[in-house]
């Protein structure tokens, strides 16, 4: 009997990576240590809302890693998304329409014209330059071509950076920047259209795919917390998992995938001295993260049709204003909807339940400045604090080749996706880049 290739966690990078296997006639077994399927993009039922785990939203839409697999897995039609394509900035003198593209941006009423000039100046060039050519500024921070520009285009690269949860645009790898830009370029192949799934819940993405592998004799197991990867003479052999009854089981395997940071995994599945400790040291020094409070309220009355609005200027707390039930109304019940608002914190922050009370003060003060109506609309609010937003954002020097590799050398048998592996893109779409890059690689041991 082969033996099934032991998946570690069922997030968009396992799943990816499963269904990936799974379609190629491989047998893989999924072991997610929580009840529930989606790591970070697990959603859950509250107040009859579906309240995601932060905001979370599609970047790239069909030209995302994502769908990419997706329709390789000719699975595309039962993921229906909407799309987010009404963004507006707000700031003291009101909306301003969010560029979609290059063009837009002599539109764009946030900015002098002067400014707009500058900007296009800046970015044109680097939506036309080509992805190999952005590795050589992988370790460069995008203030590199900002720094010298004035405030006013600098606040529209802050609000730029707010989408992705940088605090800073120094946090940003210049590289990683502009392979976005590319991306977004419709004269190469790109779109700058986000999406969401139609039906509410970020986590139908992994819903769709976990249905897929268990269509293809795929097995998904949640409640199983790996513990060790054995390794004998320099092979994977199995995996020790602590089972529903608490017990440790043994599962004889001769490939094992991780799919979670690795900076953490290394730290917690192997004996010592299995993996060098210089190769250890060097990945933990990819351990940068974002933390971020975001608040979901419901209100009884629908306070604007936008999507998003991010509030731009340093005298705002709240660097987004997420509307989710005008971007699918399937979220909340009828009559009511759901908005959520965040803003990125120190790590510290996240654990002090008195800082993160008066961010949300902050932050109600702040929309009713802006909406007059939200405090009288309040049904209800639900602040949740992440020290780790890991990866939605790396710093220059933490991106694309820099991160971890998908194997180690001279270990057979264990891979890593996920999105602190070898991929580009920002969050989940680097998670699914990780899948399609790793993927080949996990076939072709395999084979042997
Ligand atoms: C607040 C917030 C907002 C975000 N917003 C966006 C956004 O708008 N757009 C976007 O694209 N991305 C966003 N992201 C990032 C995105 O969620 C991640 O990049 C993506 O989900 C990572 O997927 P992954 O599969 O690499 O890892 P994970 O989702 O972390 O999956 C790893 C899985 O492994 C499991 N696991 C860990 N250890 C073990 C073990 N020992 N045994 C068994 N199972 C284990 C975990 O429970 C988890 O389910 C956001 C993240 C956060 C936190």
């Amino acid at each position: 009997m082969t033996m099934p290739v032991i998946v570690i966690g069922a997030g968009v990078g396992g799943l990816t990576t499963a269904a990936l296997l799974s379609q190629n006639g491989h047998t893989v077994r999924i072991l997610e240590k929580s009840s529930k399927l989606g790591g970070r993009t697990a959603s859950m039922k509250f107040q009859n809302h579906i309240l995601d785990n932060g905001f979370h939203i599609m970047p790239f839409y069909k030209k995302s890693a994502i769908f990419e697999i997706l329709k390789k897995l000719n699975i595309e039609s039962k993921l229906k998304l909407a799309k987010v394509d009404d963004i507006a900035f707000y700031s003291t003198d009101g909306f301003h329409v969010y560029p979609k593209g290059m063009l837009d941006l002599l539109r764009l009423s946030l900015l002098p014209f002067k400014s707009r000039i500058k900007l296009l100046r800046i970015l044109l060039p680097l939506a036309f330059t080509s992805i190999s050519k952005t590795e050589l500024w992988d370790n460069t921070p995008l203030t590199k071509i900002t720094s010298n520009l004035d405030s006013e285009t600098n606040a529209f690269f802050e609000a730029v950076c707010m989408l992705a949860f940088a605090d800073t645009a120094d946090h940003i790898s210049l590289g990683e920047f502009t392979r976005t830009i590319i991306r977004a370029n419709p004269f190469k192949g790109g779109t700058s259209e986000f999406a969401y799934p139609d039906n509410g819940g970020y986590d139908s993405i992994c819903h769709v795919l976990s249905d897929y592998i268990l269509e293809n004799k795929g097995e998904i197991h949640t409640r199983q917390l790996v513990k060790k990867v054995i390794i004998e003479n320099s092979k994977v052999s199995g995996v020790i998992v602590q089972n529903l009854s608490g017990d440790d089981e043994l599962i004889p395997t001769n490939c094992v995938v991780i799919s979670y940071p690795a900076y953490t995994a290394l730290n917690q599945l192997f004996e010592n001295n299995v993996i060098s400790t210089e190769f250890v040291k060097k990945i933990n020094k990819l351990n940068k993260t974002t933390s971020v409070v975001e608040v979901h309220f419901a209100l009884k009355s629908k306070i604007d049709s936008r999507q998003v609005v991010f509030p731009v200027g340093k005298s705002y707390t709240t660097k987004g204003i997420f509307f989710i039930s005008n971007i699918t109304p399937s979220v909340s019940p009828p009559g009511e909807h759901l908005i959520i608002a965040g803003t990125p914190v120190l790590p510290e922050d996240t654990d002090n339940p008195q800082k993160i009370k008066n961010i949300v003060a902050k932050m109600k003060q702040e929309i009713s400045s802006i909406y007059p109506e939200f405090e009288p609309s309040l049904l209800w609010e639900r602040p949740m604090a992440w020290k780790l937003v890991e990866s939605v954002v790396k710093e220059p020097g933490k991106v694309w080749k820099s991160k971890m590799p998908h194997k180690i050398p001279g270990i057979e048998g264990l891979f890593f996706v996920g999105d602190s592996t070898i991929s580009y893109g920002i969050g989940t779409d680097s998670a699914a880049h990780s899948s399609i890059l790793c993927t080949p690689k996990i076939e072709s041991y395999l084979k042997l």
